[in-house]
C-alpha cells in the first residue's frame, strides 16, 4: 500500500469513528440531537417500502417493523428543513415546569392505580420539540419494575418501528397516559385515565412534539374524547390543539396479530411524509 492509498484508508477509518461515535449517544442525553441530524435520519430511511425488492418478495412486500438491522450511519441533508426548537415552559398549573410534574407525579395518590404501583413511569426522551411523542396506555411489569416507558417486549417493538421511520427514540418522547401501572395490566378504567390525563395534557404542552402518535384505543380515546376504536379512528390524520396526530395500534397488539402491521406502517408512513414536508 502507497504513502497515498495508506492515508486515504486512515481518512476513511476516522469518519467512520466519528459516525459510529454519534449513533452510539446516549438515551437520556437531553434535549434532543440537533434538528438537522434529526432531519436527515427522516430523509435517508424514510420510504422502505419504495425500494426495489428482490423478485422473492414481489407477492409480498416487506415488513418494515419486522427490520431488526442497526440504524445505517446518516449523514446530514446539505438543506435540512428548520424546526422551531421550543424550550419547554412551566404551564399555569405546574409552575415549576417539567419537574415539578414529575415529583407530582411521585407522590400521586389521586386514583387505586398507586396503590398497587412499584414506580411511578413519568415518560422520557427529547424535551425539546421532540418529532414525534408516542402515547401508550399505561406501564407495564418491566416498565413498573423501572420506572422507564416502553421497555418490555412492546417496547423492543416500538423501538423498531421508530428505527423504520428513521428516527432514533431520542428523538421522540415516549409516554402513557396513565402514569401506574394497573394491576394485571388492566385496560385503565375510565375515572383512572381521568385522573391522570391532566399530567398528560400538561406534558404535551410544555414538550411541544412536532406529531402525536397515539398507540391503541385506550390512549385515542383519552386524548381524542372519541369512543370509537383504532379501527375507525386509524388512516387519518386527527388534530390535539395545533398538533398534527395520527391513532394508531399499540404494539402490544401487534405482538398479539400480526396482521395489524401493516396497518401500523400506513399510519406511520403519514407521520414520516408529513414531517419530511415541513
Ligand atoms: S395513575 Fe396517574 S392519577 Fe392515578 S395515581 Fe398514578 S399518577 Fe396519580
Amino acid at each position: 500500500m502507497d504513502e497515498t492509498m495508506a492515508r486515504h484508508v486512515a481518512e476513511a477509518a476516522s469518519a467512520l469513528r466519528r459516525i459510529l461515535l454519534a449513533e452510539s449517544g446516549d438515551l437520556a442525553g437531553l434535549p434532543c440531537p440537533p434538528g438537522a441530524a434529526r432531519t436527515a435520519a427522516i430523509d435517508s430511511r424514510a420510504a422502505p417500502s419504495n425500494r426495489p425488492q428482490p423478485a422473492a418478495d414481489t407477492r409480498r412486500a416487506p415488513d418494515p417493523l419486522r427490520e431488526t438491522r442497526p440504524p445505517v450511519a446518516r449523514q446530514p441533508s446539505a438543506n435540512p428543513p428548520q424546526h422551531q426548537i421550543a424550550i419547554p415552559q412551566p404551564s399555569p398549573e405546574f409552575p415549576g415546569g417539567l419537574e415539578e410534574l414529575a415529583s407530582r407525579v411521585r407522590s400521586c395518590t389521586l386514583c387505586s392505580l398507586h396503590e398497587s404501583r412499584t414506580n411511578t413511569v413519568f415518560g422520557e426522551g427529547c424535551i425539546t420539540t421532540p418529532q414525534v411523542m408516542f402515547v401508550g396506555e399505561g406501564p407495564g411489569a418491566d416498565e413498573d419494575l423501572t420506572g422507564r416507558p416502553f421497555v418490555g417486549a412492546s417496547g423492543q417493538l416500538l423501538d423498531r418501528m421508530i428505527v423504520a421511520m428513521g428516527l432514533r427514540r431520542e428523538d421522540c418522547y415516549i409516554a402513557n397516559v396513565v402514569k401506574c401501572r394497573p394491576p394485571h395490566d388492566a385496560t385503565p378504567l375510565p375515572n383512572q385515565a381521568g385522573a391522570c390525563m391532566p399530567f398528560l395534557r400538561a406534558q404535551i404542552s410544555m414538550i411541544k412534539p412536532q406529531f402525536l402518535v397515539a398507540l391503541g384505543a385506550s390512549a385515542a380515546n383519552a386524548i381524542t374524547g372519541s369512543q370509537d376504536g383504532v379501527a375507525r379512528l386509524r388512516g387519518r390524520i386527527h388534530r390535539y390543539g395545533d398538533i398534527p396526530m395520527v391513532v394508531t395500534y399499540h404494539p402490544a397488539a401487534l405482538l398479539r396479530n400480526a396482521d395489524y402491521k401493516r396497518p401500523t406502517w400506513t399510519d406511520l408512513q403519514m407521520v414520516m411524509a408529513r414531517l419530511r414536508s415541513e
